[in-house]
């Protein structure tokens, strides 16, 4: 995606609802080309709303999102998408009764994007796979294809949410390495609950609560787990 037209996401002043329920309140929050931006928080905090909002999932009542200068509030989420700002969702949802191969085919046709050298490369263990049921997948290997998929197409700006959750350590481990090497190429926004693997990656931290941020932490050197986890 463009540099060119501003930052590869500029939230400001974010109010969403539902029905009459408020859950985000006047929520801010950028993030430039490259960066690794971690958003964090309680149960209910808001951050999947934040990033469902982003992606056109949600509608927000006030606010503007924008991402390298382009307005995204009002596109529906294949819009979104199609500007290539991609979405991964917290509940590991693939078509089950899928293969692996059949999953990729599918984004591939999306994207227009039949180049899948850099999903095996981040992702050697889905090659095995190719011909498995999506279904009979762990969750590491869910994730992956999750991941996987929304790299298809070489997105600039990736939304990922709570990744880690449920994973063993090895595979943490590896999507922490993964995340690293993307950002090289996209702009990445992390809602994450394991504070070490984040803070480890992540060039800005926003902390929610109660639908609001309520600390910002910028640079490496302030993005850390000790300074980081009374917000959690
Ligand atoms: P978690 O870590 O549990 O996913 P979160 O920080 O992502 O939490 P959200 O899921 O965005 O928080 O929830 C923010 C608020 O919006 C909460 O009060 C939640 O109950 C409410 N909420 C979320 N989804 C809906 C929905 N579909 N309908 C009504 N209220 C919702």
């Amino acid at each position: 995606m463009s540099e060119a037209g501003g930052d590869a996401l500029s939230v400001i002043g974010l109010n969403v609802w539902y029905d009459e329920a408020k859950a985000l309140f006047d929520v801010s929050l950028r993030a430039t080309s490259g960066q690794v931006v971690a958003c964090v928080g309680r149960n209910g905090a808001g951050k999947t709303t934040l990033l469902r909002t982003v992606a056109g999932f949600l509608k927000p009542r006030s606010g503007s999102i924008a991402s390298a200068g382009v307005d995204l509030v009002g596109l529906p989420s294949y819009g979104v998408a199609q500007l290539g700002i991609k979405y991964v969702p917290q509940d590991k949802m693939v078509f089950s009764d899928l293969t692996v191969r059949e999953n990729l085919e599918l984004s591939s046709y999306a994207t227009g994007d039949y180049d899948w050298e850099p999903v095996t490369t981040y992702f050697p263990k889905l090659k095995a796979l190719m011909d498995h049921k999506a279904g009979h997948l762990s969750g590491g290997e869910r994730q992956m294809l999750m991941i996987g998929r929304a790299i298809l197409g070489r997105p600039g700006l990736l939304l990922v949410d709570e990744p880690t959750e449920g994973l063993a350590p090895g595979i943490v481990m590896h999507l922490k390495h993964v995340f690293r090497d993307l950002s090289k190429r996209a702009t990445l926004v992390i809602v994450e609950q394991n504070l070490p693997m984040v803070c480890a990656i992540a060039d800005t931290l926003y902390a929610m609560s109660d639908g609001r941020i309520v600390a910002e932490f910028a640079g490496r050197g302030s993005v850390r787990p000790e300074v980081c986890e009374r917000y959690l």
